[in-house]
Order: structure tokens, then sequence, then C-alpha cells
């Protein structure tokens, strides 16, 4: 399989910048701003030529998923959790073994997510905590220079992702995220270009003036699974969940995260916030399975 992909390569020697989008079917922000950098290397010749190194496009990795308006595609598989795939594996599978075949020909990467359909996500840039030093710091200067509000570096023992297999590539590679709740926000589409040509000037391809320094809160959690977000506060029951608190809103343990109620409202469970912190992560469509989380609270001082 080989995924949809533009490539622009300057005249001038340089390290391969790989930014994708769409890892998840239902993150609209990428796509949008991973077209507008196409546009814009399309617009300017220049750019391009003065380039140095290439950089490499892929506006939506999972296609299949995309095409149906969910986070995953139809074999159920989270292409998060199955990379690095196989060539003869699910279409989800097969997506991973191209992504991952793309993250390991890189010299640098990044890739661009959001809280998708059910969740709504404070803009951060984040990492793993490397093994390797020097790929540790790479990441830390590019999370720093795509200059979201926050950067977090959490812990480097979760598989499957396409971060994982940069990691095991020794690729420095970031993720980022912006809000989500199936929509599409204009500013999360300009912060994400801006921090994209941010990183390529942090990386030396590309002579851009720095932008204002937007960086308020750095944490770095090297605690095994510390960016897990799926299991972070899971709902009691299935049914609908009405949030007591707002993304960003500082928490304590014990505080309301919300109440997951059954459709008539007789069952009625709150949950209790089990860390302390600011609400990073909440869940914006009502509807919740038992097990699945309503919400992610960052600790500041991990
Ligand atoms: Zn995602």
């Amino acid at each position: 399989m080989e995924l949809a992909k533009r490539i622009f390569r300057g005249e001038m020697d340089g390290p391969q910048l790989l930014i994708t989008g769409a890892v998840h079917g239902d993150e609209f922000e990428p796509i949008a701003a991973i077209r507008r950098l196409i546009d814009r290397f399309e617009s300017d010749k220049e750019l391009e030529t003065t380039l140095r190194g290439s950089v490499t496009f892929v506006p939506v990795v999972n296609e299949a998923a995309f095409l149906r308006g969910h986070r995953c595609a139809d074999d159920g598989l989270d292409l998060a959790r199955v990379c690095p795939g196989r060539a003869d594996g699910s279409i989800t599978e097969r997506t991973a073994r191209a992504l991952s075949d793309l993250i390991e020909s890189a010299d640098y990467y990044i890739d661009l997510h959001t809280g998708g359909t059910e969740f709504a996500v404070l803009p951060l840039a984040g990492y793993s905590m490397h093994s390797d030093a020097k790929v540790l710091e790479a990441q830390r200067r590019m999370a720093k220079a795509f200059n979201l509000p926050t950067v977090w570096g959490t812990a480097g023992n979760l598989d499957g992702r396409s971060l994982s297999v940069a990691r095991d590539a020794n690729v420095p590679a970031i993720y980022t995220e912006y809000l989500g709740s199936a929509s599409c926000c204009e500013e999360g589409v300009v912060a994400y270009v801006d921090g994209c040509l941010n990183v390529m000037a942090e990386l030396k391809m590309l002579d851009r003036e720095p932008t204002a320094d937007r960086v308020e809160t750095i944490v770095e959690d090297p605690r095994p699974n510390s960016g897990h977000m799926q299991v972070c506060n899971p709902s009691p029951i299935t049914g609908y969940f009405e949030p007591a608190v707002s993304l960003g809103d500082e928490i304590k343990v014990g505080d309301p995260l919300g109440t997951v109620f059954d459709t008539v409202g007789s069952d009625r469970r709150t949950i209790a916030s089990t860390q302390s912190g600011i609400v990073l992560v909440l869940r914006t469509f009502p509807r919740v399975h038992e097990g699945e989380s309503v919400g992610v609270i960052l600790e500041m001082q991990a």
C-alpha cells in the first residue's frame, strides 16, 4: 500500500522531515493545515528551492477511517495501536505498515492529531521521554518550537503508536493535539500551519522570523503509561455523560468530572477525579461506554 503524499525537495542538503495528519479518520485540523502547507509550497516556488532538505506531507494517513467519518476503519483497529503493522494484514494493519515505512526513512517526524469526534484536547505538543539523550533533546526543541501552550513529555513505554515506531528507529518525533469535538476550528488550522513552519525553522530547513512564544506549561512525566489518554477516569456504566468541568479548569482529587446517567436517569454515577491538575482532555460526545475515558487530568508536578 502507498499513502497519498506530496514531497517538496530543496536545492540544498538538509534533513528529511515527515508531517502526517488523520492517523485517526475524524481529526480535521491536521488535514486542513497540511493541505494549506502544500498550497504554500505550490504557490511559492522560492520556498521549495531555498528549502534545506525535504518535507513529505501526508494529509490523510488513515483514508479508510476518514471516508467512514470515524476514528478507525471498518476492521475496528486503532491505527495508533497496531504500528508497525503488517503488509499482509487488514486495512488498518497495512496502513500502519505504510506509515511505519515513511517514519523509518525520515530524519524528523511531526504527527498532527485532535480529540476527534468524542473528545476535546487542550492544544499541546507531546513527545516520549526517549532513552537516547540526543533524540530526547531534539524532541524537546521541536515541541517547544511548535509553540502551542502546553508541552508534555510522557513515558516512552507505550507501543503500537506512530511515535513508538519513531522511537525504535531513533527518529526525533513529536505529536500535537488541538481541540476536536468533530469540528475544525480556524485558529487550530493556523496554529498547526505556523507550528510546522516553526519546527522547520528550528531544524534550519528554512528561514523564518521567530513568532511570539506561546508556551505556558512544560510538564515531563516519565511514569509508566503516562500519556495513555484512553485509560484515565473510566465511566463505570454505559450511558449519557454530562461534564461538570470545562477544558483547562483546575481540579483536585475527588472533585466531580461529571455524571453518567442511564437513559431514564434512574442510575446516575458521578465520576470523581483521581488526580489533581488541569483538565487536559474532556469527553464532548455524550454517549459513553462502560470503561471508556471521560477525561484526562494533566498533573502539573509529575
Ligand atoms: Zn488521534
